[in-house]
């Protein structure tokens, strides 16, 4: 999957605050997400993210998977 800067990918497990729905800031071996309901900020594994992933979006709303 191709995981870009400004992104919004939908995690399978909700954050405490309820949002599903993360931006991404950083992509690399760990991806820096960023919760879009409460700007809370993660550092994640790729392959953890990947694993987690229930959909994906371009910041134009695009459906990328
Ligand atoms: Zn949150």
């Amino acid at each position: 999957m191709m995981y870009e800067v400004g992104d919004i990918v939908k995690l399978k497990k909700p954050h405490p605050c309820g949002s599903r729905e993360w931006e991404i800031l950083r992509v690399g071996a760990d991806f820096r997400l960023k919760c879009t309901g409460c700007g809370h900020q993660v550092m994640m594994a790729r392959s953890l993210v990947e694993k987690s992933t229930r959909g994906l979006r371009s910041a134009d709303g695009e459906k990328k998977a």
